[in-house]
């Protein structure tokens, strides 16, 4: 049985989950998104009604994704919440299930194509966009352009983070 689980960027887009397939997301990725935020009001909403589980993985299937990313080389690309959303996956897939990654993400799609997790593009859902997104360095807050890896200065690996989004266009 084919069933979805949502990153950040699928609720920051706009993605929305029904009863017709399966839907699961993590803690981290609602921590993620800003608070008061319509893409958190969604996340909660979705989970009261039930079409959305929220779900955390198994510390198994994390260092799994853990050994996965730092052998892929996107450690530094990854939030703790895209962990979660690699690791749940892992679980989904583990229990017979087929999980398909609900993500625009390049890390996730990247790490997912290791871990031999289908994914899908929310254009794939009628949902286009640009995405915007920045390097920053968690030690001292300068900031870098994609594809930077490690910071100028201090030289700590970088993270991403969203700086803005246009929505193009939905179905
Ligand atoms: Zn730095």
């Amino acid at each position: 049985m084919t069933v979805l689980v949502l990153d950040t960027s699928a609720f920051i887009m706009g993605f929305n989950p029904s009863k017709a397939q399966e839907a699961y997301s993590v803690n981290a990725v609602e921590e993620e998104l800003s608070a008061g935020t319509m893409p958190q009001l969604r996340f909660r909403m979705f989970s009261e009604k039930g079409d959305l589980t929220v779900r955390p993985p198994s510390p198994r299937a994390e260092s799994i994704v853990e050994e996965a990313s730092s052998r892929a080389g996107e450690s530094g690309y990854l939030s703790r919440a895209d962990r979660e959303v690699l690791a749940l996956a892992m679980d989904l897939k583990l229990d017979g299930k087929e999980p398909v990654i609900v993500s625009d993400d390049y890390a996730i799609q990247n790490l997912a194509d290791h871990l031999q997790i289908s994914h899908s593009s929310l254009a794939n859902f009628g949902i286009v966009h640009r995405f915007n997104w920045i390097m920053y360095c968690p030690a001292c807050y300068r900031r870098y352009k994609p594809p930077e890896k490690k910071c100028r200065v201090c030289g700590t690996e970088l993270r991403r983070k969203v700086l803005s989004k246009t929505r193009a266009s939905r179905r």
